[in-house]
């Protein structure tokens, strides 16, 4: 273990003249309260706080966040208090310690809503002082490096977690050894078997290749020598994880993969980097479309390098990154480089640089959080833009947005500005028109092309890939719909009113709101709209005093004349204005078919059938007989079964005003007020909708299946004809027509 002074020397070894008081105090403090506790491994449990400590040395910290690390379990795990901390450590290192307290309670809980709650804890802690998430970085590393004596169960949560979440983090803070170290860990112990096996393999063939990797390393110190460039030259081997998460992506085996050499060439200034490039290109063939040159797009964790693969002597292939020194601490520190150098012990918050990308994200992150969406879906969110790559594009003007790989130009809208993705109806990529559903790759010019007060079609939200786009179409979405409800349960409520010979006023609404149980009078209309709310109701509560009328109770029921109530398949109610009453569907025996006897029921089968189709009946052990059109493909399974078959003939009369099932299908555009035209046309056609429900959501339509009812053969294609001339009507037929 660790001694006292050998702390305070780590850390006085980069920086000059450090708080040795405060780490004392610290170290004393934790090892005395830790007492003679003990870790799984059964080693003395104050090792864990004090390799924390180590760790963080190692990025070169601050001797407030050692010392919140030294202190990071008391509060948790012995009878140290907040207040106490406060008093001997300041109020600044006792609200962190605190703060760690708080998301490591939530570690235990594996629920998928408590996972992403604790993530929200953390980012939002993060937001508060970075340090926070330091000290959680280091304190998951080391209890990673001794998951050893876990039980295996809790071993699995605990790696899944760190890849899913704490790697990422580390790897989006731009601390790369961090992430590396993380990920490896997890690896082992979610994946043994391939763990070992790349591992192994790796060994192999680095063995194989030795030679030949070392003569590169000589040749290319040797050239940069003689040009001048003053450089050091390092070989990197990929990560065991690296490669199979690529073997994975790419559907390659471990023999295809080429590039798992490289060299590190640290070099003095930016201009030394191109140089170096320069001199590698000429000495070695490149590998086309494997250049990036991250130092004038830097990624979005501010990482900068010259990445280029090279083909060796013996055709294997090598990569090579060409960085300054200051860049490569940007690369192994991340946010601890370039945010924590200054001195910040115990005075004040440490916050990210606000220019840094990191910076970017988080407040991105936390945007969405506060967009007031479920956890759940905020943790899929984050998760799916941690673990994604990203690409660079560009406005028409110029500026660069980075999005995760897979993005479209839809993602892009919603990067540059929430208005812009609401209103984009299309896009140019470099100059051309193209489908706002493209993927975008690096280096495209977007623009966005807008019109005012779209409403972005819901099934955008399933094509985003950005966490951002994704709930403002959300948000969007259910706005469009509530408005959609309220114009309704607004002509509901005038319609209602009027019948009642009483003047309807939004202005009205307002001192009601409370009795109805709504806080906006959109809310309150939008529930009348959608069935929720009775319109007499409403009524009733503007005039106490008003006698219901007989077309007032018919309302309630829904039967009255000019409106539909509609039931979709997911059991919202939708009220529709049309001209026809829905009559209860004849059941039974009151089917007029000639031939079926009178000791069974008679049925329509699910598709219905209308005088006019010829029609045969099935017979049904326990339901009767089911009437089919001859043409219904659904009887192709009674082929093997002729005693089930019966046959019948409409038996109509000429006074019957009856009206039979069909039901049909229709593609219909998403724009505000189709459902109401379609139900118009039907209307005004003097059909019923007896149900309709969506069946399909495509970006641009909605499939439906709608159970009308009709006259005839003649009246329901009359209808369809009529439907399939409404420019909102994409398709329709008749179901087994
Ligand atoms: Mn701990």
């Amino acid at each position: 273990m660790m001694r006292q002074y050998e702390l305070v020397e780590k850390v006085a070894a980069y920086k000059a003249e450090p708080d040795e008081a405060l780490l004392n105090r610290a170290y004393v403090y934790a090892m005395q309260k830790h007492g003679s506790q003990k870790r799984a491994s059964g080693d003395p449990y104050f090792s864990h706080p004090l390799e924390v400590a180590a760790i963080l040395t190692d990025l070169h910290l601050d001797e407030a966040t050692i010392a919140v690390a030294l202190l990071h379990d008391t509060i948790e795990d012995t009878d140290a208090t907040r207040k106490e901390i406060d008093q001997l450590f300041g109020p600044k290192i006792g609200q962190l310690v605190e703060g760690l307290t708080k998301l490591k309670k939530l570690d235990l809980v594996s629920k998928k809503a408590a996972q992403a709650e604790n993530l929200r804890k953390l980012l939002l802690a993060i937001a508060d002082d970075i340090r926070v998430l330091l000290v959680k970085l280091a304190d998951r590393l080391h209890n990673m490096r001794t998951l050893g004596p876990m039980a295996p169960e809790k071993r699995a949560r605990i790696a899944q977690e760190t890849m899913d979440i704490y790697a990422p983090l580390a790897g989006r803070m731009g601390m790369q050894d961090m992430r590396d170290e993380l990920e490896s860990l997890a690896f082992r112990h979610i994946n043994l078997d391939a763990f070992e096996t790349v591992t192994a393999r790796l060994a192999e063939l680095k063995e194989r290749h030795a030679d030949r990797i070392a003569a590169i390393e000589r040749d290319l110190t040797a050239k940069l020598k003689e040009n001048g460039i003053h450089a050091t030259v390092s070989g990197r081997q990929k990560t065991a994880y690296s490669v199979f998460s690529k073997m994975q992506r790419k559907a390659l085996s471990l023999e295809q993969l080429s590039d798992i050499f490289g060299f590190r060439v640290i070099v003095d200034n930016e201009e030394a980097c191109y140089r170096t490039l320069g001199i590698v290109h000429r000495t070695w063939p490149m590998v086309p479309g494997r250049f990036k040159d991250y130092i004038s797009t830097p990624k979005q964790n501010d990482y900068r390098s010259l990445h280029t693969t090279i083909v060796g002597p013996s055709r294997q292939r090598v990569e090579l990154q060409i960085r300054t020194r200051a860049m490569h601490e940007v690369a192994e520190y991340g946010v601890a480089a370039h945010a924590l150098y200054k001195d910040g012990a115990a005075s004040g918050p440490v916050h990210l640089s606000k220019d840094s990308n990191a910076y970017g994200w988080l407040r991105r992150t936390i945007e969405l959080l506060a967009s007031g969406d479920n956890p759940e879906e905020f943790l899929e969110h984050t998760k799916l833009e941690l673990f994604q790559d990203q690409v660079f594009c560009f406005t028409p003007k110029g500026r660069l947005i980075a999005l995760p790989r897979g993005a479209t130009p839809i993602d892009f809208a919603y990067a540059v500005h929430s208005e812009v993705g609401d209103n984009c109806v299309g896009c140019k990529i470099d100059g051309r028109i193209m489908p706002v559903v493209t993927e975008l790759a690096n280096g495209d010019e977007v623009e966005i092309i807008c019109a005012k007060g779209q409403t972005p079609p819901q099934a955008w939200e399933n094509i985003a890939v950005t966490g951002k786009a994704r709930a403002a179409i959300r948000r969007a979405a259910r706005t469009s719909i509530r408005k959609q409800y309220s114009g309704i349960g607004q002509q509901i409520l005038e319609r209602t009113f009027a019948r009642a010979g009483k003047t309807y006023s939004r202005e009205a609404l307002k001192p009601l709101l409370g009795k109805l149980g709504h806080r906006e009078i959109e809310d309150a209309l939008a529930a009348v709209g959608r069935g929720e709310l009775k319109p007499t109701d409403v009524l009733r509560a503007a005039f106490p005093d008003f006698q219901e009328s007989r077309a007032a109770r018919l309302a309630e029921k829904g039967e009255d004349e000019g409106w539909f109530n509609l039931r979709t398949a997911a059991g919202m109610i939708f009220r529709i204005p049309g001209r026809q009453k829905i009559k209860p569907r004849r059941n039974g025996n009151a089917i007029p078919i000639r031939g079926a006897g009178d000791d069974m029921p008679v049925h329509f089968g699910p598709d219905g059938a209308v005088p006019g189709d010829r029609i045969v009946g099935i017979i049904e052990p326990g339901k009767g007989i089911i009437i089919y059109p001859i043409q219904s493909p659904a009887l192709t399974a009674y082929d093997d079964e002729p005693d089930r078959w019966v046959d019948v003939r409409w038996d109509l009369d000429e006074a019957m005003s009856e009206r039979f099932p069909a039901r049909i299908m229709l593609s219909a555009k998403n724009e505000p007020g189709s459902l109401a035209e379609i139900a118009e046309t039907i209307a005004i056609n003097d059909a019923n909708i007896h149900n309709l429900s969506m069946v399909a959501t495509a970006p641009d339509f909605t499939k439906m299946v709608i159970e009308l009812e009709v006259w005839d053969i003649q009246h329901l294609n009359q209808t369809l004809r009529q439907l399939r001339g409404k420019s909102c009507v994409a398709d329709v037929s008749r179901v087994n027509g």
